[in-house]
């Protein structure tokens, strides 16, 4: 069974764990760094990064030393997803950050934080998936379901990531293009769609195929 990390520091976790476990996935909640990585390697088969607070998320990731395990575990092409603030996280820019805010910077897009208004804007809808992401197979259904609760945008894409998913003219998630690294604005977790998370155990499959390393690695867990 492969075991998919959820960053759980603050803010949406038990959701993800509730959609990875339904999908037939373990999961493992970090909070410190040796549970992210250790001597050997990454110690998890894909990571979640959750929405929640990005400012919070940053700084407590940095005091507590998981934002370097972190990007190094992403880098390293373990499969990652980030949902809003999770997705904040992943960007290499952000336009608006609060004071001192930092972000992994993985994911060649630049993000502006609450671009879809206050909380009380909140709403769910349905997303249509980019064109082109559709057809690379990585993304399999036509549309995606899912929450948007003061959500960044996507207000630019970088040479290295694809737009992957639009709602109206604004681009709401997008992919590395060459590291399995999603990031979306809105919450699929929160509206119960497993798209994402079953394109996250299909890349860990895929990875495990080529590496042998992750397929041997779930047998013993
Ligand atoms: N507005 C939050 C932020 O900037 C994100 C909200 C969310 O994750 N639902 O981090």
């Amino acid at each position: 069974t492969p075991v998919v990390g959820v960053l759980a520091l603050q803010g949406g976790v038990a959701e993800h764990a509730r959609v990875i476990e339904a999908l037939g996935a373990r999961v493992t909640l970090l909070r410190r760094a040796a549970e992210v990585s250790g001597p050997d390697g990454p110690r998890v088969d894909a990571l979640v990064l959750p929405g929640g607070e990005s400012g919070v998320i940053d700084r407590l990731s940095r005091r507590l030393g998981l934002a370097d395990p972190l990007r190094e575990t992403i880098r390293a092409g373990v499969p990652t997803l980030g949902t809003c603030a999770g997705l904040i996280m992943l960007a290499d820019r952000i336009e608006d950050p609060a004071p001192g805010q930092h972000s992994l910077g993985v994911l060649d897009v630049a993000v502006r934080r609450n671009a879809f208004g206050a909380q009380i804007a909140s709403h769910e809808a349905e997303f249509r998936l980019d064109f082109d992401a559709s057809r690379s197979g990585d993304a399999s259904a036509p549309s995606l379901r899912g929450a948007l609760i003061r959500a960044p945008e996507i207000v630019a894409v970088g040479p290295e990531a694809r737009p992957l998913a639009r709602s109206g003219n604004a681009i709401v998630g997008a992919q590395a293009r060459r590291l399995p690294i999603t990031g979306v604005a809105f919450h699929p977790e929160v509206s119960g769609d497993p798209t994402l998370h079953r394109m996250l155990l299909d890349q860990i499959e895929a990875r495990g195929s080529v590496t042998g390393r992750s397929a041997s690695r779930w047998r013993r867990t």
